[in-house]
């Protein structure tokens, strides 16, 4: 697999906003990673649980104004964000506020995949039943492997692939299935990944003369780049290393730049070859890569 190269876009902007900060269990994050280890460099709360971000990426070209992921949006009730434990952030429409964007403008959406923390923000429930489109005017990118592996869920994923998040969607009629790696519009690519689970859509933008790779559950914070640091959550996690591996070579040797989606800290970072191998080099905010 090689990451294809997008086409130059003529005109771009790109921002980034935080929806909501959350938590979840660390040692659900690390995998098989000790506790010992990862705590020197994720703080984690007397629960164990550790604070992840929702870092959403808006992408204008010439024509569109791509939205990347919605977050978890607000159709479950109070206990299920309870075990959120949400904090902080500027909320969806407050991000995109924040970057000079109304819902109503967003004409993609693409959705790296359909857990509830990256999909349920597209609908919103409206009182006496029923869902309304948060971006009424979008397309919804979700690769069709993972269409078809979330309708038909499994066991150990049914937690997160929530009935409410995703029968919107087809309800939509503005669902676009990606087929395979490709363009969506000049400047901005799609690669499909499968070891976090079937058919992660990992987005890849040409800005200027630059590369950005939105991350997203393959790499969903700076201490992931480590090839063994992995989530428990990954189905197939020999699977997700090769992915990281090809990824992070490709990007060291064309100094390409990582967006994190989940890491509160760092929004982005460059990557560095050590001893122990690829690793985070300079990291800091978008705002500083453009
Ligand atoms: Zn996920």
């Amino acid at each position: 697999m090689v990451i294809l190269r997008p086409v130059r876009s003529f005109k771009m902007k790109l921002s980034i906003f935080n929806i909501s900060n959350f938590r979840v269990d660390g040692g659900a994050m690390f995998g098989v990673i000790p506790k010992a280890l990862w705590s020197r460099q994720v703080s984690s709360d007397e629960n164990n649980t550790i604070e992840l971000s929702l870092n959403s990426l808006v992408i204008e070209t010439a024509d569109r104004i791509i939205l990347v992921d919605a977050g978890w949006g607000d159709k479950q009730g109070e206990k299920f964000f309870r075990h959120a434990c949400l904090s902080g952030g500027v909320g969806l429409t407050g991000g995109l506020e924040q970057c000079g964007y109304r819902p109503d403008d967003i004409t993609d959406v693409i959705i790296t995949h359909l857990h509830a923390d990256h999909c349920g923000g597209c609908f919103a429930n409206v009182p006496g039943g029923g869902t309304r489109a948060l971006f009424p005017n979008a397309t919804y990118h979700i690769s069709r492997v993972q269409w078809e592996w979330a309708n038909d869920s499994n066991l150990r994923e049914e937690d997160a692939f929530l009935a409410e998040n995703i029968k919107p969607f087809e309800e939509s009629g503005r669902l676009n299935l990606v087929e395979e790696n490709g363009e969506i519009c000049p400047g901005v690519m799609v690669k499909i990944c499968y070891g976090h689970t079937p058919g992660l859509i990992i987005p890849v933008i040409r800005y200027r003369d630059k590369q950005f790779i939105y991350a997203g559950d393959l790499i969903p914070t700076i201490a992931h780049i480590a090839l063994l640091w992995n989530m428990a959550y990954d189905l197939l996690p020999l699977v997700t290393i090769a992915e990281k591996q090809e990824i992070l070579e490709e990007a060291l040797r064309n100094e390409h730049i990582l967006i994190f989606q989940h890491d509160p800290q760092a929004e982005c970072c460059v990557l560095t070859e050590t001893p122990k191998g690829i690793r985070a080099g300079v990291r800091g905010r978008l705002a500083d890569y453009l």
